[in-house]
This record gives structure tokens, sequence and C-alpha cells, in this order.
């Protein structure tokens, strides 16, 4: 069994959520002690709880522990089933937590698999659905991963209600990719998502990005959902380079000024096209579970988080791979992550 302290490093739900995904598909039970000790309500909320039952449906594993507010756990994983899988969180809490739990172990499975998931689609403090699609499965399928993810229904926080769909098909074999530069940018864009809050909220969001990147009325676009999908609102940033899409978000709320959601991605938008690096900052710390799954692969990033580091921990103490991270060189703010099998693993 191995043993996983939840308050190491970042202390969130990353440490939980790779450690349900490596389990599956190692085979290794694991149990987890103080539970995202460092977020201000620790232990399991309804999104982590669902990730659980979700994994242990996926995998009939044995769980003990699993309620809301447990900050202890133990799972122990029996084989991945293929299958047609629906999982509602019952709050806003986020789908494409949950959904990326599964993803990698449903692509170890024997079959395609689908995947229904109702709850938050973007988040404060999650990827958003776009960024699972854009950024983060062509990721995926550049390591050899089929996945596809359609956003049926935006949800946001308080009333949730979104709807995510996803398929998965099985995958043989991972490819190790070396993604050092972002290559030429062959498009660029901004999208304001509104549902239920005035129009003008987003046009200022749009404004703002225009201004300050330079944008144009094509690469300015507005996104009204009906009003019973809100109240909610999410500005994107998307740069979609020759050998990496990145996504940028803010979440709109009540309290924060329209100019400043847009300050917020700018500001992320530019550190990315500044660093000169092939992945920002959250695609970093995502990035690892599959490179270490392939047996090895090769980044440049803008930053390296807390994150990244803590989830290079925990993916160590289940495969056999060496994760490193140095600086580029003077004068470049650029990371180098270098994933590293050391050994065939037995188990997979
Ligand atoms: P945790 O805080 O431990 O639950 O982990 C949150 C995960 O969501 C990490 O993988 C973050 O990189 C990711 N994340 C947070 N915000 C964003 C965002 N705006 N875009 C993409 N990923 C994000």
């Amino acid at each position: 069994m191995i043993e996983l302290d939840g308050a190491t490093g970042e202390g969130g739900g990353q440490i939980l959520r790779t450690a349900l995904t490596l389990s599956m598909i190692t085979g290794q039970a694991f149990h987890i002690a103080d539970i995202r000790a460092n977020r201000a309500k620790p232990g399991l909320m309804r999104q982590h709880l669902m990730a659980v039952q979700a994994a242990a449906q996926v995998s009939d594993a044995v769980v003990t522990h699993a309620q809301v507010g447990s900050t202890e756990l133990t799972f122990a994983p029996e084989k991945i089933k293929a299958g047609d899988y629906q999982f509602a969180i019952g709050t806003a809490g986020s789908c494409t937590l949950v959904l990326q739990t599964l993803l990698l172990a449903l692509s170890h499975a024997d079959g395609p698999s689908t995947i229904r998931i109702s709850g938050g689609t973007h988040n404060p403090m999650a990827p958003p659905a776009q960024f699972l699609q854009r950024a983060y499965c062509r990721m995926l399928a550049a390591m050899g991963v089929e996945v596809d993810i359609s956003l049926v229904r935006s949800g946001f926080y308080p009333a949730g209600g979104g709807v995510v769909v996803a398929s998965v098909e099985p995958c043989a074999q991972m490819w190790q990719i070396a993604l050092m530069e972002p290559g030429p940018c062959r498009a660029s864009y901004a999208e304001a998502i509104v549902a239920g809050i005035p129009g003008s909220v987003g046009e200022r969001e749009l404004a703002g990005v225009g201004a300050s990147m330079g944008w144009g009325e094509p690469q300015l676009l507005m996104q009204g959902l009906p009003g019973e999908q809100g109240p909610g609102n999410a500005l994107l940033v998307t740069l979609e380079h020759e050998h990496v899409t990145e996504v940028f978000c803010a979440i709109g709320e009540k309290t924060v000024r329209a100019e400043l959601v847009a300050k917020k991605v700018v500001d992320e938008a530019r550190a990315f096209m500044v660093s000169g690096a092939a992945v920002g900052e959250h695609l970093a710390d995502q990035l690892l579970l599959p490179m270490a799954l392939a047996g090895g692969g090769r980044f440049t990033a803008a930053s390296v988080s807390q994150h990244a580091i803590t989830n290079a921990e925990v993916i160590a103490r289940f495969l056999p791979v060496d994760i490193a991270f140095s600086q580029e060189g003077a004068g470049t703010g650029r990371h180098v992550i270098s994933v590293t099998g050391t050994r065939k693993s037995a188990s997979i």
C-alpha cells in the first residue's frame, strides 16, 4: 500500500486525483492522509468524492472513508473496465477535474468508453472545458491518446448544471514527445462567455483584451448563452501555435470589474508569450502524468508551479520515472522539464 501525505507541497486535490489515476493504471493501492490540508475547507468536497466514486466504479475498487469532509482514504483497485459512465457531481464542483481523473485510466482499458459528467464547467482554480478540449487533449493526441470532449451545457458556480461528455479510445502504446518550442502562432482569439448577466460585461472584457493585445473585432468573440445557464461569466484567451494550443481563463465575479477580469487573462497570456516557452503554468503540471505514463518526455514551461513540483513527487511514488526541473539559462524565462523513465514497469 502506497502511503501519501495530502498536506505535502501544494496540498490540494491534485494529489488525490493523480493518485487515483495512477492507482487504477498500475493496480497499486494507496492510503492518503490529510487530504487537501492546505485548502480553506480541507478534506473531500463533493467534487473530490465524485472523483473517488467514479474511479472506484471504473476500476471496481474497494474504498474506505469515502464521504464528504473525510481527510483520509484508502483505494484498492481491480481491473479498469471500459464502459458508458454517467456521473453527477450535484454541485458546481469541476466536471473537468473529475474527467481528468478518468481519461488516462480509461485509455488503458481494453475497449472504448464514454463519460458524461454534470457539474461546473467554468470554475476558478480548475481547467475550463475549452482548456481540456483545445490544450490538454491536443497534447494527449500527440502522445497517441484519442479523447474527444463535447461541452454540452456550461455550468457556473453556484448553480452548476453544466454537462461535458467525453469519448476515450483504448491506447496500446503512448508515444514520448519533446515539446521545446510552441512554433509559430496560427490563431489567437478571445471569447467572452456570458449567461444570465448583461452582455455589456462581456463587451467590456473583450474591449480590454482587444486594447491590450492589439486585437481587432474578428478575434474578439462574444458568446451569449441562454439565461438559464447562468448567472455566469468566463473570459478565455486561446493561442493556437504550430505545436501547442494554450487557453487562459478568468472567471467573472459579481464584485470584480470586467476590466480587471480582462487584465488577469491578458497578464497570464502575456507572461506565456514573453517567456517563449512551449507551455504555460497549468498545462505544465498536467503534462507530467501523461508523459510519465509514456515513459518519458520533455518540454519547456513558462514557470514551475508548486502544483507541478507536488505532482511530480506523487507520480514518482507510482511510476519508475525521474522528473527534473531546470532553468534554461540566464536571460531566458524558460524552464526545462524532463520526464525520464528509469526502468520498465511490469504492471503497465
Ligand atoms: P488542485 O488545486 O490541487 O485541485 O489542482 C487544480 C488543477 O487545476 C491543477 O492541475 C491546475 O493547473 C489546474 N488549473 C487551475 N486553474 C486552471 C486554468 N485556468 N486553466 C487550466 N488549468 C487550471
